[in-house]
């Protein structure tokens, strides 16, 4: 079948859920290869659901070998001429790339409430992030520069950082737009191509953007898209030509990823999965902490991997809990589409199933269940059949219980109490995540002191999601991103896990100007 110039996805018609069992015609997912977007030939399909309905949006191809080979071959052939394409080139693409994602906010994230379920205005904010990304990309003629220093008389050797060749980005489902833009900017300006694997759960967003670079200018090959599951990441991690591998989602999959392409002599960065704490402690600005808390702990319905999931209650704070269960119970929770939805549902029946288990695990252990947003869903029968899971405080939490020692990826907060600092710190360190953590307090040397003794490689003060913006790298730890954590994503170590150091050292001889005169010894001059 011919490809298409234009992504023949289907994006959210209107901004409203469909009141219809099923979209009429549903557009089957296309693999995007030689800028071109090819219906696929697969013999197995992934359904997309709208998480908020259940109705089917689109299907994904398990993309077939003769397909990822293409995609794979596509980029190899793109290569040569993509690394010789001027910097100063490359940095327009990603100029107009970035004015294009502005263009096509809306878009974007009215194809991720779709897909994904998260409200309209975090769907905005997720393209943002992404796009964010690719702003900080238009200032790589000042960030790439290398070194170079006269070592020797008339000896130079300078250093400067070159492309790595084909690379991969394998994405989960909770940022369809940001993750794949935490790596194609940064990929492409740097002169390598791509060939990115969106989650098969939330494709669409990924297709979009991939249609806005063919418009900025991105050359057929430099970024190809194919599908699938365990299969396509299995493809990427054993082919020989795919040189780095940038992957975010579960610790399961991660973990066997960096493993298995490590192995196989790739660079991998691999960001997983987190349990990310507050400490709450009675000096705070009482109101901003509750707000703060509330906002990371049950926003995105709690799917975020920044999302604060542990409270720790310090001291009186433990007498806070009615007033956060109070203000966390007037949150709506709503289709995503719908005028003023806090929140909406969770990706898939799978997803709730595990997070309602999870919840009655606390309850099997002896946790209090102080908000219970089970069973709860919003008006309206096209919402009957969708992922619901309303906010949920768990409190008498003890860090043996499952719903501690597990991520939970829902609308669900645990709380902690504890009586002093020193307890909150002992407590947050030693659980075996350390994506990010937060303190609320108006002391600066307690602020202090939670910066300096915290271990997660992301903290809050006063600030609840403590995401750095791109000039920054992401900086998770320990079991939160896998291998050593020297590979973070964007911002400086983007750029150098993207690049190979190259060093060049030459002797253009003063004297060589007039005449030559052969040299057999190794060079002594000072
Ligand atoms: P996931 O691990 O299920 O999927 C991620 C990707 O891996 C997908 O493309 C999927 O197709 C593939 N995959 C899934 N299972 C696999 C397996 N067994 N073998 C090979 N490939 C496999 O993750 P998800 O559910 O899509 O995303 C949620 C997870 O991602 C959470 O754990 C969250 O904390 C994490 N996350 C981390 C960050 C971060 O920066 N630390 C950011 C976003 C999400």
């Amino acid at each position: 079948m011919p490809g298409l110039l234009k992504s023949p996805k289907v994006v959210a018609p209107t901004t409203a859920h469909g009141s219809h069992d099923k979209v009429p015609s549903v557009i089957d997912t296309t693999n995007f290869i030689d800028n071109q977007f090819l219906p696929s030939r697969a013999e197995k399909w992934f359904e997309v659901r709208d998480p908020a309905t259940n109705f089917l949006v689109t299907r994904v191809p398990q993309s077939t070998q003769a397909e990822l080979e293409a995609a794979v071959a596509s980029a190899e052939r793109a290569f040569p001429s993509w690394r010789a394409t001027s910097i100063m080139r490359r940095q327009q693409v990603i100029f107009k790339l970035t004015y294009l994602i502005r263009e096509n906010m809306d878009r974007l994230a009215r194809n991720i409430v779709l897909e994904q379920g998260k409200t309209f205005a975090d769907a905005k904010g997720d393209v943002l992030r992404g796009l964010q990304v690719c702003e900080t990309a238009c200032g790589i003629t000042t960030q790439l520069p290398g070194e170079v220093i006269e070592v020797a008389r008339d000896m130079e050797t300078r250093s400067y950082r070159e492309p790595l060749g084909v690379t991969a980005a394998i994405c989960p489902f909770n940022f369809p737009a940001m993750i794949p833009l935490w790596s194609l900017p940064l990929a492409l300006v740097t002169g390598n191509t791509l060939v990115l694997k969106p989650s098969e759960r939330d494709p669409g967003a990924a297709l979009i953007i991939a249609e806005l670079c063919v418009e900025a200018g991105v050359p057929a090959g430099v970024l190809n898209i194919i599908h699938g599951a365990h299969a396509t990441v299995n493809f990427i991690l054993d082919n020989p030509i795919i040189k780095a591998i940038s992957f975010v989602g579960s610790n399961r999959a991660g973990e066997y990823v960096w493993t298995r392409g490590t192995a196989n002599g790739k660079r991998v960065q691999a960001n997983l999965g987190a349990k990310n704490h507050a400490a709450l402690l009675p000096d705070c600005n009482k109101n901003h902490a509750l707000n703060a808390i509330i906002g990371a702990a049950f926003g995105a319905a709690g799917q975020r991997c920044m999302a604060l999931s542990a409270l720790v209650l310090v001291g009186e704070t433990r007498n806070w809990v009615s007033e956060l269960v109070e203000r966390t119970s007037q949150l709506k929770l709503k289709g995503g589409f719908e005028q003023d939805a806090d929140l909406g549902p969770v990706i898939s029946p799978e997803s709730k199933k595990r997070v309602e288990d999870l919840i009655a695990s606390a309850e099997a252990e002896g946790a209090t269940i102080v908000l219970d947003g089970r069973g709860q869903k919003p008006i309206g029968s096209q919402f009957a059949q969708g992922n619901w899971v309303g906010p949920t405080i768990i409190t008498n939490v003890k860090p043996h219980m499952r719903c501690y020692t597990e991520e939970i990826f829902g609308p669900v907060l645990v709380c902690v109490e504890v009586d002093t600092v020193e307890a909150a710190l002992e407590l947050i360190n030693g659980n075996e995540y350390g994506n990010g953590a937060s303190v609320f307090t108006n002391s600066g040397p307690t602020a202090t002191l939670f910066q300096k003794s915290l271990e997660a490689g992301q903290i809050g003060i006063n600030v609840p999601i403590p995401v750095p913006l791109p000039m920054f790298s992401f900086t998770g730890n320990k079991r939160s991103v896998a291998g050593t954590g020297m590979a973070n994503f964007y911002g400086k170590d983007g750029i150098r896990f993207y690049t190979q150091w190259k060093t060049v050292t030459s002797l253009w001889r003063a004297e060589d100007a007039l005449a030559t005169e052969k040299q057999v010894a190794m060079p002594t001059q000072q």
